[in-house]
């Protein structure tokens, strides 16, 4: 059986402890590799090495980081197929989804900041008769880089790479149930000549090594994409020993569909923007809200195209659905769905498991799901199920649609159907989340603000917003 090793200091090694953790394959339910079980002292040797290096990597002029960032993000290009591959199988989802999303857009992710870092400018503060100010943005020192296991590679890079290329050196740890292209990317770091001590990769635990991360006085940020209870504990833990926070959590985002939307484009994209990845994107939209007049046509139409979705094993080119990531979450998904019926509603389609033939017939399916009839404030429609489960609910006004969207304690992101520019701009305006898209969905342009209000985080990632979190304002002022 494989077994991943941590990526300290240039080099593989195992955990210090010696214990591995099972890595298993949703798609057949069977352990296939086998992952360190690290603790806090193979975060000590990582510090160690991360401290070693940053002088080196802190002092680099800003064009050569990038070089060896731009050669890495060449690196995952090149070996496309196999970081395609793993991520598949790590996680469950199609092939396609991955060849198509997650590995180009973690290339993407690369390029992008090791160019933004060449075009990022500080400010001077003119002050009439006085001097000038002039605000120096220095690299941190050592951060942490924790992320979820929905789009490992993606969401890894998301954070890893503005870290990086704004100077700084990284501990980071991928989610254990999906650590293997977190696991390829030490060799491409290595191959694209990054220092030995700059990126170090721990697998492990997150209430173990994960938390060892968090509360390592010399590591001295810490980026975290997650569930929101995992946030709450980070920020109580992190907070008292003044650490910088970036925390990307929990999503329960509403879609508003009026009746003067382009139909068609609007069903077939809100397909996608419910099950895509199985339904498990933090920004999949799970509660859709539907003007009444076309309640109906819709309620047929998008229960028709659910009906036909294949789900199948991931490696089926036809599968439109792949295994959910782990059983414990197919349970908990499985579980949402008998809530909902104690709470009155009605399965239009799905809420049931999938069985497979052999060799996927211990893998981790089920059907993708439609529930009507629910009150908009029930457990089901504020707790957030990340898993291929959408409710439909019908509204007579604009002011009722807003009310209901807004009514959880997430604010993600919003998706709003309407030919109408007017109300599309006055929904934008009132709608509380950090990401509105209007007649499209999961658009994403690298220099824009990403992330949530209320209980879905606190702070940005993505573009300039990220490298500035990766850096330490100074300002100096000079007297005339
Ligand atoms: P978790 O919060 O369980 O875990 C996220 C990461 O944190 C994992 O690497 C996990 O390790 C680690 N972790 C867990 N406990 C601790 C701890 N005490 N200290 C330090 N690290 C810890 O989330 P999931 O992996 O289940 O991901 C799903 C969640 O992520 C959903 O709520 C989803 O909405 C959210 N998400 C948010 C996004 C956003 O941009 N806002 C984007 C994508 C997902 P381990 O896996 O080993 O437990």
């Amino acid at each position: 059986m494989e077994k991943l090793q941590n990526f300290i200091d240039g080099v593989y090694r195992a955990p210090i402890g010696g214990t591995y953790i099972d890595n298993f394959e949703p798609a057949t339910g069977q352990v296939y590799s086998l992952i360190p079980d690290s603790d806090e002292r193979d975060v000590e040797l990582a510090v160690e090495a991360a401290e070693k290096a940053f002088p080196i990597w802190s002092k680099m002029t800003t064009e050569e980081r990038s070089k060896i960032l731009v050669r890495l993000s060449e690196g995952i290009e090149r070996r496309m197929d196999e970081f395609v591959q793993a991520e598949s199988r790590d996680n469950g989802k199609p092939v396609s989804l991955a060849a198509h999303v997650d590995i180009p857009r973690s290339v993407s992710n690369f390029h992008f900041f090791a160019t933004a870092i060449t075009h990022f400018s500080s400010e001077s503060h003119y002050m009439e008769g006085e001097g000038i100010n002039y605000t120096l943005r220095k690299p941190i020192g050592i951060v942490g880089c924790i992320s979820p296991w929905n789009l490992p590679l993606y969401l890894f890079s998301w954070k890893i790479a503005p870290a990086l290329a704004a100077g700084n050196c990284v501990i980071a740890k991928p989610s254990e149930v999906t650590p293997y292209t977190a696991y390829l990317l030490g060799k491409v770091a290595e191959e694209a000549g990054m220092p030995a001590g700059v990126l170090n990769i721990l697998h492990g635990l997150g209430h173990k090594v994960g938390d060892a991360i968090v509360k390592h006085k010399r590591i001295k940020a810490i980026s975290f994409t997650g569930g929101t209870k995992t946030g709450e504990y980070l920020a109580r833990t992190a907070a008292p020993m003044f650490k910088k926070l970036s925390l990307e959590l929990g999503g329960k985002n509403p879609v508003i569909i009026f009746a003067d939307c382009d139909f068609a484009d609007m069903l077939s994209t809100t397909i996608r923007s419910s099950f895509s990845n199985q339904g498990q994107i933090c920004l999949c939209g799970s509660r859709i809200f539907i003007e009444r007049a076309i309640y109906d046509k819709f309620k047929k139409a998008f229960v028709e195209k659910v009906d036909r979705m294949v789900v199948s094993n991931p490696t089926d080119p036809n599968s439109r659905m792949g295994a959910l990531v782990s059983l414990p979450h197919l349970e908990k998904v499985l579980s949402y769905v008998e809530l909902a019926k104690e709470e009155g509603g009605t399965v239009l389609t799905g809420g049931v498991k999938v069985q497979l033939e052999a060799p996927y017939n211990e893998g981790y399916y089920m059907r993708p799901t439609v529930i009507e009839g629910l009150a908009f404030d029930c457990r089901t429609n504020q707790e957030e199920i990340f898993g291929p489960v959408v409710t439909i609910t019908p509204f007579d006004s604009e002011e009722e649609a807003l009310m209901m969207a807004n009514s959880t304690e997430y604010g993600l992101q919003t998706t709003l159907w309407t030919s109408d520019l007017k109300r599309a701009h006055r929904v934008a305006d009132q709608a509380q989340s950090g990401i509105v898209w209007i007649n499209s969905w999961m658009v994403r342009d690298l220099r824009t603000p990403f992330g949530g209000m209320k209980s879905s985080g606190v702070g940005r990632e993505g573009g300039l917003e990220a490298l500035r979190f990766f850096t330490e304002p100074k300002n100096v002022f000079i007297k005339y």
